[in-house]
């Protein structure tokens, strides 16, 4: 009996429940680039690069391991570029007893695999993705029942299951969490470590040269790109995280720097969310970092919160809630997202830093994207699909189950606090807090209103004043309510105006 073995774009890992069971003999592993998957929304370039390099890399694994590979390039003139076609090509080609393929990362490709039984006559076996801590199984048990899903309740629970930084049944050092300790501005006189990059050989440069010619039009450059694009380099990244981001990683995780996009951050989440790192070693090898002395607790629990709960939870959140979840909006935000997300062209600094990492590396980290990128477009009022479809074509490391609920549940609110207890709304006192952004920026942070004052300043204010009829009632914000209960109506209605007035002229 032969199979085809389907391999998806996110699925490159030798240990994936496609391959199990695989027989060298009979089986064939099909691997498509279609146009599809690179244009449903505009990927920057150097996503493009880095799929398509890690799954031509992955492809000569395969073929090292003799296994028989059918790998449809994007620049075969006969593609037709899309995965039922090419998948129904290939079952021409191969005349397989059946179809093989791992569930999908995301919900669009769900819908195209469950059609592929009917249309080929040929039984498709959809095999548990195995690689995460938690099956989608597995948080639909636990989210069973409970109004709000907090994340770390999910967390503290995956800790225990998977006897992870735990002592006997007690956390490590007698804490579950240690974000206290984890939101220190960064001293003028630290410098971050140099990070190890991988410049793009012979394979990564003939896919960079054909997205140039093909994908030109698309965001962003590919003069910087550095990603692991196969299992070695991954590993090599994992271990300069340990060895030089992890030590200051807890400190420093929420601090931001002009010209300092990586910081003490891992990079990992592209070469995790490709399958060329699994959850659990990286995991692991950061609780080892911590029992050897290496790094310390509120780094490693730091890191492992990202890992072992963030992550698995928006995936839990994103499989639980799907499709209707893509739509929800439960700040009836309506505005364009500004042109500037795409051009950098602001007098906001910390805007302009931000987009152009993005520009340059397809990265910006959690903090800009959150309180920087993300908080902009929740106080502006900007129409959640547009934010959320901007993430995702933007950053290396975006791919649906995990950008979406990120940007839905955290950036803007817009699940009406099915993940957060508050909105991500701040001030530019914040900015101010955990970055050197405002000391060059053509707005003045301390002041409140008038021209020259900092945007995020009266659109925080303007924000919750707009929005109380659905936030006023949240005890998380009642400092501020009161602040505002304190204000004339004449003085509300200032600020709102204007914030319209500078949101108007974005437009
Ligand atoms: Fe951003 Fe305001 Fe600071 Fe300028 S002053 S960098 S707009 S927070």
């Amino acid at each position: 009996m032969s199979r085809l073995r389907i391999i998806l774009g996110d699925q490159l890992s030798l240990g994936i429940s496609a391959l199990t069971g695989l027989d060298s003999e009979r089986d064939v592993v099909l691997m498509m680039e279609v146009m599809e998957e690179n244009t449903y929304v505009a990927h920057h370039k150097q996503k493009i690069v880095l799929v398509l390099s890690a799954m031509r890399h992955f492809a000569e694994t395969l073929r090292q391991a003799g296994i028989a590979v059918d790998y449809v390039t994007l620049d075969d003139p006969s593609n037709t570029g899309e995965l039922t076609s090419e998948m129904t090509r290939a079952v021409a080609r191969h005349r397989p007893d059946g179809v093989v393929v791992t569930e999908p990362g995301e919900w669009r490709v769900q819908e195209v695999v469950e059609g592929w039984a009917a249309l080929t006559g040929l039984p498709v076996e959809v095999r548990t993705d195995e690689r995460f801590y938690a099956s989608r199984a597995r948080f639909a048990a636990w989210a069973q029942g409970r109004r709000a899903w907090r994340m770390e309740h999910f967390y503290r629970d995956m800790r225990r299951e998977h006897k992870v930084l735990m002592e006997g049944e007690k956390p490590a050092g007698g804490a579950w969490n240690y974000d206290g300790e984890n939101r220190k501005p960064l001293p003028e006189s630290t410098q971050p470590p140099a990070r190890l990059r991988f410049p793009p050989d012979t394979t990564t440069q003939a896919v960079m040269a054909m997205v140039e010619q093909r994908f030109s039009d698309h965001f962003g450059g590919l003069e910087d790109f550095g990603w692991p694009v196969s299992r070695e380099d991954a590993v090599r990244a994992l271990s300069d995280f340990i060895d030089v981001g992890l030590p200051r990683f807890g400190d420093y995780q929420d601090a931001m720097r002009a010209g300092g996009p990586f910081l003490f951050h891992s990079l990992l989440a592209p070469a995790l969310n490709l399958g060329l790192l699994s959850p659990r070693e990286v995991c692991q090898a950061a609780e080892r970092a911590w029992r050897s002395g290496a790094a310390p607790l509120n780094a490693v629990e730091g890191f492992v919160r990202q890992v072992l709960g963030w992550r698995e939870y928006v995936r839990g959140v994103y499989w639980n809630l799907m499709p209707e979840y893509a739509d929800r909006n439960a700040l009836q935000a309506t505005r364009r997202l500004p042109a500037f997300y795409w051009t950098g062209k602001t007098a906001m600094r910390c805007l302009r830093e931000a987009v152009s990492d993005t520009a340059r590396y397809a990265y910006s980290h959690h903090i800009q994207r959150l309180m920087v990128t993300g908080n902009f477009a929740l106080l502006a009022g900007v129409a959640p699909r547009e934010v959320e479809r901007w993430y995702l074509a933007v950053y290396a490391d975006a791919v649906e189950w995990v950008e979406m609920p990120n940007t839905l549940g955290m950036a803007v609110f817009a699940d009406g606090g099915q993940m957060a207890s508050k909105p991500y709304a701040a001030s530019g006192a914040y900015i101010d807090r955990m970055s050197d952004f405002c000391s060059g920026c053509a707005y003045d942070v301390k002041q409140k209103t008038g021209q020259n004052a900092c945007p995020f300043n009266y659109l925080y204010w303007a924000f919750l004043i707009r929005q109380k009829d659905h936030l006023s009632n949240n005890p998380r914000l009642a400092m501020p309510y009161r602040t505002i209960a304190g204000w004339t109506s004449e003085r509300q209605g200032a600020i709102v105006a204007e914030a319209e007035a500078f949101l108007d002229g974005l437009e």
